[in-house]
């Protein structure tokens, strides 16, 4: 989808006059308007949002209020396809930019996995092979996953959904995040050598041997995060250099020799409760988006938080939901002209709806 530029008056506004005509829209709008913030927004769009969260928390969020007829996802597009397929057809999710995509998501198409399938199925029984897709992926991987028994999986049970996906057969595929595939086959006690094969999709048979695909359980999409790939053993030995007491924390999109590495793994909503419910003055080192890192910073004075890297790794394509966009979508909605509408079709709504119902009941 294509963001046409902004109407050229939002781009003339100062951050000040933004922000109060965001508040006034919303005011206008009422109760007909919910605003879901993703944690790796930008504090100016968070002190706008009804609720914040994960992908996964924001989705049950946005169906608290049947009564809402619009639902701003200031998030990215897949988010806001997901919310669109849990929410009744009443309501309309905007995604206030469409370049908001997210890359991860973008290296797993629907044409390559069907092709993947295919080739898979030429050299094992596929029928025997559960397909599972992170929630960070397309809507119409979530139908392919959907309509093979397969399921789609957060971040937060991902090793409870590969365990349930292998319960059901003799392998799986597990896409597009290469990273907390193994990841969480490891933590099921799998070893990454001779147990998972990676897939490279621009490569006959994924760059396999039919022997690789054979002897193992997970074939793992080569997909990864370009904020959590960031994180390496040497910042983990740097941070550990610099203060002895500090807890290294970070996301299982990480590689695996981070998270091993490691103190604490786990989602997002993992890291925020872990870091709230330390104790006062300990130390954080966390490998994970930065708006998320400072704002634990900012609202847990009593303990020292950094971000691993250095370098500082916010999330480019979140960064595109810029407060002048939400104005002019709000704006916009004030108006009568719902822009940027969210709708995914109802042939591949159906399927997707079916993976993200068994998400909900794995845990
Ligand atoms: S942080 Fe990574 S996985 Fe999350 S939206 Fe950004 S690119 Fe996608």
């Amino acid at each position: 989808m294509y963001q046409a530029p902004l109407p050229v008056e939002y781009a003339a506004l100062t951050p000040e006059e933004v922000d109060l005509r965001i508040r006034a829209a919303k005011a206008a709008l009422g109760s007909a308007l919910v605003i879901l913030g993703h944690h790796y927004q930008r504090d100016e769009i968070i002190a706008h949002a009804d609720y914040r969260g994960d992908s996964y928390k924001l989705c049950k969020d946005a169906n608290r209020h049947p009564e809402a007829k619009f639902i701003v996802f200031c998030g990215v597009h897949f988010m806001a396809e997901s919310a669109d397929i849990l929410t009744p057809d009443s309501m309309q999710v905007i995604l206030p930019n469409l370049a908001a995509g997210c890359s991860m998501a973008d290296m797993a198409n629907h044409f390559q996995v069907k092709s993947c399938w295919k080739q898979l199925s030429a050299v094992t029984d596929s029928s025997k092979v559960t397909p599972v897709t992170y929630i960070n992926s397309a809507a119409n991987l979530k139908s392919f996953v959907g309509e093979h028994g397969g399921t789609v999986c957060t971040s937060t049970n991902a090793p409870a959904a590969v365990q349930w996906a292998l319960d059901r057969g003799e392998k799986m595929l597990f896409f597009p995040d290469q990273h907390l595939g193994r990841n969480s086959g490891v933590k099921l006690g799998f070893n990454p050598e001779k147990d998972m094969a990676l897939w490279d999709p621009f490569k006959p048979l994924g760059g396999n041997t039919p022997e690789k695909i054979a002897a193992s359980k997970f074939i793992l999409w080569k997909g990864h995060c370009s904020v959590h790939k960031r994180f390496t053993l040497e910042q983990i030995a740097t941070a550990r250099r610099n203060d002895p007491e500090v807890n290294i924390l970070v996301h299982p999109e990480c590689p695996l020799e981070v998270v091993q590495a490691s103190d604490f793994n786990g989602s997002t909503e993992f890291i925020i409760n872990k870091v709230r419910d330390s104790a006062p003055g300990s130390s954080w080192a966390i490998g994970t988006e930065i708006n998320l890192v400072s704002r634990l910073a900012k609202e847990e004075p009593t303990k020292r938080i950094t971000c691993l890297d250095s370098q500082i790794c916010p999330c480019a394509t979140m960064y595109r939901i810029h407060p002048s966009f939400l104005c002019w979508v709000l704006e916009e909605l004030v108006a009568g002209r719902p822009m940027n509408v969210i709708k995914v079709p109802e042939e591949t709504a159906q399927f997707a709806r079916l993976a993200l119902d068994r998400m909900l009941q794995i845990s």
